[in-house]
């Protein structure tokens, strides 16, 4: 039941994990994207709600859209979202739906985000802790990058 998620949610190594998305110019498609991405973790989640965030290519898209999670059930979208300011890099241990494992990496704990809504209007936005943290990890992904590359496998 747990494994679940391995048929909603792209695995390493399939090559899409590792395109680096393209910019958003279609807010249709990016709602498009957001839904599935929404749709799918909440699939996935269960009682535990682990899911904090995830990216489209994850679920197959290969476009800059992420979703954080904001509070139960309800997340923030982000199209074209881009760091501006970060810092406080720490050790945590953290893990993603699309690598198998724990794994130690090194991450901003603060970081300053400019994003587009699904409107296309213009927002920015502080986050600290474990939301800067997941936020890191689902820029990288939009990127091509995955936790595996910058982490130390634990279990
Ligand atoms: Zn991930």
């Amino acid at each position: 039941m747990f494994n679940d998620y391995k048929s909603f949610i792209l695995q390493k190594p399939d090559k899409r994990l590792r395109q680096v998305c393209l910019k958003v110019t279609n807010f249709k498609e990016a709602k498009e994207i957001a839904d599935k991405l929404i749709e799918i973790t909440k699939k996935v989640d269960g009682p535990l709600k682990i899911s904090l965030g995830m990216a489209a290519p994850q679920v197959g898209y290969d476009k800059r859209v992420i979703i954080l999670r904001k509070s139960q059930g309800e997340y923030t979208v982000m199209v074209n979202p881009k760091i501006v300011k970060q810092k406080w890099n720490l050790p945590i241990f953290s893990r993603c739906f699309s690598v198998d494992g724990v794994f130690i990496i090194k991450s901003p704990y603060w970081i300053k985000i400019e994003y587009q809504d699904l409107q296309g209007n213009y927002n920015s936005e502080v986050l600290r802790g474990v939301k800067a943290v997941t936020l890191q990890q689902e820029i990288d992904h939009i990127n091509g990058v995955l936790i595996s590359d910058i982490g130390l496998r634990l279990l």
